[in-house]
């Protein structure tokens, strides 16, 4: 095995930086707000445009303005027209949100517009909120990509202005998202964000809000992380829109402009001025301080910016001169920012909120619960692309790739942040987006697989004269195809393992009908050959020859990677026959058998061979919802955002056709439910949990004959008494409480009680009494449990009407043939990891902790498997290349995870983030704080570098980082928990329960500090923790 031979003598060369963060408000000489008045109603009027990173047009169409049939829209001139329209005026304000664009624009500007749009940051006229790459979405996405979109941004904009601090977002701004996460808001505020902006809330909570001034309230996102995950939330009154008669956009809107020519036949001040001190009147009680919010702008708004800030230099203008009449209303240009240092100065004490704001609903029958599963194969291929680019990143890290390769980390990097917008991932976009959406992640994933091709070769390599290898990533292996597998006689399989724990993975490698032999190293090791499942076979857009499938078990190291050999033999090999008998009605491993009942073919048991129990009455099924168009009590139809089911869900088959299928390694019963629903259910020999691969589509439906249906799986346990509670995750990260038919902030009145009930599911739902179901998934899925002991996810959607959301289009993919012209509903596939287990006495993991943890090994940082065609034999392969490969010493302690390592700043840099993986009441063990030793991690990086500690968002030292404080609500206030100051110790750092730790790997610049304390603090450490230390 190959490691790094340096040991701990680079230990003090090693300098931790670590300060707590101060509390105390700085200003920068960019934080020039204009002053308010007091015993007025100041009405901060923020301009803003909300350009959505690809929606109804393509992301470059937006950007150019092409397809102006679609929509007018042209980001690059929107940007140019504000920069001009803000140098004419030091008072004017605006706010720009999406660095994809922003890097767009600058990308093709001279050095004098660049210093332009520096300048008006630089005197608090044009500020920069938010600054991740697009605004993403809450439901679906997963708080890795979520940081990483965040952190792209952030090192994008210090990239563009030198690390000017007053370039750098304070406010969180995700105005247009449809709910909103308590992870997100955690993140906001461990990324040093001061608050939260959002429009989108249920109907009914908003009412509620309203009535009860609650508009405004400190958001406590993390029981674990207390006061540094809490944030200053406000929600708009009513949407990000300008007020009602005061939109001033000469292309999107027909409002009357303001004439203040008195001389003028149209002159309309009066009438102007007075109708929006009505406005103002009719909402200022709804807030708590002196001040409100007003947003000034829309979707893609400023292309005429002229035509803005000419009527709201007017506006402001002649409203506050009618307070010489005695007006009370002070109307101000404002930022987010300027805002919510006015709403600081109130010193209130406000209201606090521990729960989320899903699932969102904006009338009493139109849920937003249907784009939780909306695209399900794009929002699978997001996933993946996750995976990999972790894996590339890790790999330029640890091959020192530098210059030369890691410029292409940058296209997948993009291509998720763009994939995280809320018209992305979410599948909301109009199809011909949808399509290029697809395009750039898979351009993004080429780029990144060649990076890390180029990064194991480099580690790989014995001999300078090693030939290079073509490493290439098969990305339709759901499909059980892949060329290099299928059309080689000899190739390698090389895994690498993104955790920083070992991984064990079962490798399925797509083959033709012959005999194969793997080995690691020269010695050969088990396998077993697989049938491809007939529903696999005829996808129609499969290329392959492959009949079945080589499965082999794979252990890899950390960080590391591990190189198998596969020979094919001239020898053919029968692809295996199913077992007959009573023996095909269960399939067993070491750890667990499951069952399936001898008269319906459906699953209906499971044995554990741990505890030697059995659980009977358990059950799986297929139903389909049919998608409302609309009846007697709504016009609202089911559509890409919202989930109208028309009736409860018909069953699909309740006696699928089955196969079953046996060896050492696996067991598979396939069942077929009809000619477009079909699932495997599988046992692998060493693990704990069942795997459902479920195939859904084409999806029957066509206009007029056939509604469009929305199909999803339930899993049910007999006598499960859950009393309507069930849990779901947030992000992929902590898990929230859900109950059936209620909302923990207000009396809900539920109308759709199907649609009302499914919340947005990341990674895991689980439901439990004395045992635990729960389901983990490989992409965002919505779920519910709508019965006790039971919970349903939906899988796939293929729906014949728009449902009036704005994206003008039915969610109705298809597949097209290339030659003959014809289409089908498009196929998803995808796997479940099912588990039911006791909750057993004290020393045990709970359910939640171990669902994060096992979609964290098999979905989230799975082993990513490259291939290689070789002429070598695999002594020759032997005397080239290392087959085994290990990043890091195996010093990381279990409940820790390596969140991100990845190269900045050209490859001077490295950003590492450490993260304690459990809460703390998930394991007597692995809850308890963890001590990382770092100079493990850091020594590769040498005697002359520095760790700095940063905020989560990687722009800001963790020691300049200040926060407003907000006070929160006396009983709450009470319960509220800091984190204890934290003890580190020299070269390790301490990890709490579900923390984060973020740092720099950079040049020594000879300033860091070194606490002498620290070693003391390394032995008390030692004895309160003696099972982390080694
Ligand atoms: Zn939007």
């Amino acid at each position: 095995m190959r490691t790094s031979a340096t040991t701990s003598l680079f230990l003090l060369s090693v300098y931790l930086v670590r300060a707590n963060p101060i509390e105390t408000s700085y200003k920068a000489s960019c934080e020039v707000c204009h002053p308010t008045k007091e015993g007025y109603t100041n009405v901060h009027l923020i301009p803003h445009t909300h350009d959505d990173v690809g929606w109804l047009k393509t992301v470059d169409q937006y950007f150019y303005g092409q397809r102006p049939d679609i929509q007018k829209a042209a980001v690059q001139i929107i940007i140019d027209s504000v920069v001009d329209e803000l140098s004419k005026h030091p008072d004017r304000r605006f706010i720009y949100v999406e660095t994809a664009f922003l890097k767009q624009w600058w990308d093709i500007q001279n050095d004098e517009r660049r210093a332009k749009m520096r300048t008006l940051i630089e005197k608090g006229q044009l500020e920069l909120i938010s600054g991740a790459w697009s605004m993403h979405d809450e439901a679906v996405t997963h708080y890795h990509s979520i940081i990483d979109q965040f952190t792209l941004g952030f090192g994008t904009i210090d990239q563009m202005f030198d690390g000017l601090s007053c370039a750098k977002p304070k406010i969180g701004w995700q105005i247009d998202p449809f709910g909103h996460a308590r992870e997100t808001a955690s993140i906001l505020a461990q990324m040093g964000f001061d608050g939260l902006f959002f429009a989108r809330l249920d109907h009914q909570d908003r009412a509620r809000r309203i009535r009860d001034k609650e508009m405004e309230f400190v958001w406590r996102a993390s029981e674990s992380l207390g006061n540094a995950s809490s944030i200053f939330t406000q929600a708009f009154y009513k949407h990000y829109s300008a007020p009602s008669g005061y939109c001033f956009d000469l292309v999107h809107c027909n409002d009357q402009p303001i004439n203040e020519n008195p001389n003028s036949g149209d002159y309309n001040v009066p009438n102007r001025v007075n109708s929006f001190m009505e406005f103002v009147n009719s909402q200022k009680d709804t807030y708590q301080t002196e001040h409100m919010l007003v947003t000034m702008g829309d979707d893609f708004t400023y292309q005429q910016a002229a035509s803005w800030f000419d009527n709201i230099d007017r506006l402001i203008k002649h409203v506050n001169a009618e307070q010489k009449n005695g007006s009370m209303i002070n109307l101000l240009y404002s930022t987010p920012s300027c805002y919510l240092q006015a709403v600081h100065r109130a010193d209130k004490v406000w209201k606090t909120k521990s729960d989320d704001l899903f699932p969102y609903a904006d009338g009493d029958h139109s849920f937003w619960t249907g784009y939780y599963t909306s695209r399900p194969t794009l929002k699978y291929m997001e996933r993946r692309g996750n995976n990999l680019l972790q894996v590339c990143k890790q790999l330029s890290v640890l091959a020192e790739l530098k210059q030369e390769k890691w410029e292409d980390l940058d296209s997948l990097r993009e291509a998720m942040g763009v994939m995280q917008h809320h018209d992305a991932i979410t599948g909301t976009e109009k199809q011909h987006v949808a399509d290029d959406y697809a395009k750039m992640l898979y351009k993004g994933m080429l780029d990144c697989g060649a990076t890390a091709a180029k990064a194991i070769n480099k580690l790989s390599a014995k001999i300078t004269e090693a030939p290079n290898v073509n490493y290439e990533s098969c990305l339709l292996l759901n499909v059980s195809q892949c060329e290099i597998s299928e059309s080689n006689e000899k190739f390698v399989v090389t895994l690498y393992n993104p955790l920083a724990q070992e991984a064990s993975t079962y490798v399925r490698l797509p083959v033709q009908n012959f005999k194969y032999t793997v080995s690691q190293g020269t010695v050969p090791i088990a396998t077993q050959m697989l049938k491809i499942p007939d529903h696999v076979l005829r996808v129609p857009y499969r290329i392959s020859t492959a009949v079945q499938e080589l499965v082999f078990k794979a252990i890899i190291p950390p960080l590391g990677f591990q190189t198998f050999y596969v020979t094919k033999t001239a020898e053919e090999s029968a692809v295996p026959a199913p077992v007959e008998g009573d023996g095909k009605f269960a399939i067993q491993g070491n750890l667990i058998q499951a069952n399936v009942d001898p008269n319906t073919g459906l699953f209906e048991s499971l044995y554990s061979k741990q505890n030697g129990l059995k659980y009977t009455g358990l059950s799986q099924n297929f139903y389909y919802y049919l998608g409302s168009n609309g009846n007697m009590e709504s016009s609202q139809s089911s559509g890409a955002y919202i989930f109208r089911p028309n009736g409860n869900a018909t069953v699909i088959n309740a006696t699928p056709e089955i196969a079953t299928f046996k060896g050492e390694l696996v067991q598979e019963i396939h069942q077929k439910f009809s000619d477009w629903v079909s699932q495997i259910i599988r046992v692998y020999a060493d693990n704990e949990f069942v795997e459902f691969e479920w195939m859904i589509g084409p999806i029957p439906a066509e206009l007029l004959v056939n509604p469009g249906k929305e199909v999803v799986t339930r899993y049910s346990a007999q006598d499960l008494v859950t009393n309507g509670i069930f849990y779901t995750d947030s992000n992929g990260r902590g898990s929230i409480e859900r109950k059936r038919d209620y909302r923990p902030t207000w009396d809900l009145d539920l109308k759709e009680e199907i649609a009302g009930n499914y919340f947005p599911v990341t990674t895991f739902i689980t439901t439990k009494n004395e045992t635990e179901m729960t389901v983990l998934i490989d992409r965002a899925q919505g779920g519910t449990s709508l019965q006790d002991g039971t919970l349903e996810l939906m899988l796939h959607r293929r729906l014949l009407f728009d449902d009036g959301r704005g994206v003008g289009e039915a969610l109705n993919e298809k597949y097209e043939d290339p030659n003959s012209g014809a289409s089908q509903g498009m196929i998803a596939r995808g796997r479940h990891l099912f588990s039911f287990a006791p909750i057993s006495e004290a020393l045990s993991t709970t359910a939640t902790a171990k669902a994060r943890r096992w979609s964290r090994d098999n979905m989230i940082l799975a082993p990513w498997a490259f291939f290689a065609p070789t002429d070598l034999s695999d002594s020759q392969w032997l005397e080239n290349y290392e087959v085994l490969y290990q990043g890091i010493n195996n010093k990381v302690p279990e409940n820790v995870n390596i969140l991100t390592l990845e190269p900045t700043k050209g490859g001077e840099e490295v950003l590492v983030r450490f993260e304690h993986f459990y809460e703390p009441n998930d394991d007597p063990a692995l809850s308890a704080n963890s001590l990382v030793p770092i100079y493990n991690l850091t020594k590769r990086f040498g005697t002359d570098k520095m760790i700095e500690e940063m905020s989560l968002g990687a722009n800001r030292r963790l020691a300049e980082v200040s926060r407003l404080q907000f006070r929160m609500d006396g009983a709450e206030a009470e319960k509220e928990r800091n984190i204890a100051p934290v003890i580190d110790a020299g070269d390790s750092i301490l990890l709490q329960p579900m923390e984060i730790r973020t740092f720099v790997v950079k040049n020594n610049s000879g300033t860091a500090r070194f606490s002498v304390l620290s070693l003391v603090f390394l032995l008390l450490i030692a004895i309160a923790f003696p099972g982390q230390m080694n």
